[in-house]
């Protein structure tokens, strides 16, 4: 046999193997006789290095080459999901649902994992690329870590399409999770809060031997193609389990909402003893055609939901109340608590959100009080345990000063929170402003870290964000901490964030209200910081999803003088104010004005992007500066004004042709 058939056959026959001890739990052979193969393909690889492949079998243990993980933009984009909380809710989504057909109507339903959710991409049945959810349109690659997952085929059996996209979740099973934070606090590293959290942090580890060593899992639950051979998402299923996924025994294909209300009732107590963390069931419809009329709201598909287990509660005592002062001055009073486990970690802090909560619970120091883990980060106080209050306790008196400044603070009548007023001089807001502007999702300079931007603070290097830009490197080398090389990386960071998207710009900007999401829609709806400074009020909140409270606090940050200068400054500085032309594909929509209405097979949102790649703009609101309508079924006033003030109506086979593509539409589904 010639070395490479040899390498051939050992590697079809070891994946073989694997998938059996792995995802079967049947091994077909001795650990010593499959370690003995391994060692004949490795001398063999090692022999002839023409005939390397990443996905063979031995590149499972991992390399000991860097990662780097570059950004990718995901085919489809990664939808999250609407969440019910009770039988109620997902009865009203039955019905939402069923309405549009006639009788009962077939669902899916999948344990909810609590992990980290993964795009697998495979050409020819090999595997391409595994992506990280990311912003849901671009996300990391981490494809070295990912070959690392015995769970994760790297060669798919039998007749798959191609390409072919697997949705997944990467977990970490109770088991791993305690033997990996036994190891790091062995080592003097602090442990992970819990499973979640540790396969994130292993699937960004830089060494992927040592993504290999943490037994990471992985769950199949979502099949994506160009041309599904499958009428249902069960069936899906099945052919991704004969592929070679991982997918959980424990799905279940119900004949209707009944039976999935009592899936859940039994999977609420029984998920308790499972190896791994759940937070949910995921509710599908199961049949394609059915999925495809429903469509898509803004966000969301209508033909899925996530159920979401009730938070677990913990109770301990409140030892004291501390105040943060965040970067938009606004105050968050924090109990301290005597740790305590909820939902597997320690928790030790909890939010009390503003004074108006805290006088609503009457809570006191001192008190035993209730604390609940929902999808937040930070637990938070849910009540106290009046009965056990001490006697002689008094009343939480709420601070009147900026912990940090001494200004009196302000409150106005519509805000809930406190706010110190002093913008210019109180240090935790200045400081968090510019945390903020550097952070990994806004201008993401990272060669400039959290404590060094406190410290060109305190150094009067830097007071605004502007600032950043003219900082020297002769200004960087008298500061005691910085040596040449790092201020060359801090520098080259700063220099690179240059480049990144208006969106970005606009986020990191910090305005009050203004998160990642709403950043990227104003960007986009307006274009450039010229067209968002000459903005009304109206027009701000004439954009999706952008109300009174947003449109107002924008409307301020541009009319602000301070602001007006320091926007100048960043654009002096080379910033990017406006969209910028490298998303852009091609010209062929240009100057013209799009709204879109109505039930179509993907969400607005990506019918909005392919519009502006193509350098149109979608606006939300019909006038007679509209060149067409896009409509899909069921479309309502829009459709009746558009007729009225004689705007073309298109349908996305006419909007595919327009910028010369077959269909934009081709049995694409997204989740
Ligand atoms: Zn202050």
């Amino acid at each position: 046999m010639k070395p490479n058939d040899r390498i051939l056959l050992l590697r079809s026959t070891l994946e073989r193997y694997n998938h059996a001890y792995y995802v079967l739990a049947q091994p077909l052979v001795s650990d010593a006789e499959f370690d003995h193969l391994l060692h004949e393909l490795q001398d063999l690889e090692a022999q002839h290095p023409e005939f390397f492949d990443a996905n063979s079998p031995t590149q499972r243990v991992g390399s000991d080459l860097s990662n780097e993980f570059v950004s990718a933009a995901h085919r489809y984009p990664m939808l999250s999901l609407g969440n019910v909380y009770s039988a109620e809710e997902l009865q009203a989504f039955d019905e939402r649902v069923c309405k549009q057909f006639d009788g009962t109507v077939e669902y899916v339903c999948e344990l909810k994992f609590d992990g980290v959710s993964i795009s697998l991409i495979y050409e020819r049945g090999q595997l391409q690329q595994a992506l990280t959810r990311g912003d849901g349109i671009r996300g990391d690659d981490v494809t070295v870590n990912v070959r690392t997952i015995r769970t994760i085929p790297l060669a798919l059996q039998g007749n798959v399409p191609s390409p072919l996209e697997m949705r997944g979740e990467i977990i970490l099973p109770h088991s791993s999770f305690q033997k990996m934070n036994e190891e790091r606090i062995a080592n003097g590293e602090p442990a992970f809060a819990n499973p979640r959290n540790a396969a994130a942090g292993t699937l960004k580890l830089l060494d992927s031997q040592q993504v290999a060593k943490r037994r990471l899992d992985n769950f199949a639950y979502h099949l994506l193609c160009e041309e599904m051979p499958f009428a249902t998402h069960y069936e899906s299923l099945q052919a991704a389990q004969a592929f070679g996924f991982k997918v959980s025994e424990h799905t279940r294909l119900c004949a209707n909402i009944a039976e999935v209300i009592d899936f859940i009732k039994h999977w609420d107590a029984a998920r308790k003893s499972l190896p791994y963390d759940t937070d949910g069931v995921v509710v599908k419809v199961n049949n394609y055609a059915q999925q495809r009329a429903l469509g898509y709201t803004a966000k969301t598909p209508r033909w899925a939901v996530a159920y979401k287990f009730a938070a677990e509660q913990a109770s301990t005592t409140l030892l004291a109340v501390s105040y943060q002062v965040g970067r938009t001055g606004a105050i968050t009073p924090v109990a301290n608590l005597e740790p305590v486990q909820l939902a597997g970690t320690t928790v030790k802090r909890a939010s009390l959100h503003n004074a108006d909560q805290i006088q609503l619970l009457d809570v006191r120091v001192g008190d035993k009080v209730f604390v609940e883990k929902g999808g937040e980060i930070i637990p938070k106080i849910v009540g106290v345990d009046i009965s056990l209050r001490p006697a002689h306790s008094e009343p939480l008196r709420y601070i009147t000063h900026c912990p940090e400044c001494g200004a009196a603070l302000v409150r106005s009548n519509d805000e809930a929170k406190h706010y110190c007023p002093n913008e210019e001089n109180c240090p935790p807001q200045i400081v968090g402003k510019i945390i903020h502007f550097i952070s990994r999702k806004a201008m993401n300079i990272d060669g400039l870290g959290e404590e060094t931007a406190e410290l060109f603070y305190q150094k009067g290097l830097v007071k605004t964000v502007a600032d950043l830009y003219s900082i020297s490197k002769e200004a960087l080398l008298q500061l005691e901490r910085i040596a040449e090389k790092s201020a060359e990386n801090i520098l080259q960071s700063i220099a690179k964030s240059k480049t990144m998207t208006f969106e970005r710009v606009l986020f990191a900007l910090g305005i009050r209200y203004v998160g990642e999401t709403t950043a990227k829609t104003i960007a986009r709806a307006f274009l450039s910081l010229d067209a968002l400074q000459n903005a009304s009020i109206e027009e701000l909140q004439a954009v999706d999803e952008v109300g009174e409270q947003i449109a107002k606090s924008v409307y301020d940050f541009m009319h602000n003088p301070k602001n007006v200068l320091l926007l100048f400054q960043l654009r002096e500085a080379g910033l990017q104010m406006e969209c910028s032309a490298n998303v852009l594909i091609n010209n062929v929509l240009q100057g013209k004005t799009f709204v879109i209405t109505g039930t179509l097979s993907q969400p607005r949102e990506a019918f909005k992007a392919r519009i502006e790649q193509c350098g149109g703009k979608v606006s939300s609101t019909i006038s007679s500066a509209t060149n067409y309508l896009l409509a899909g079924e069921k479309a309502g006033s829009k459709l009746a004004k558009a007729k009225q003030l004689g705007v073309a109506v298109i349908d996305e086979a006419q909007l595919a042709a327009m910028i010369g593509e077959q269909s934009i539409t081709t049995d694409k589904q997204l989740f």
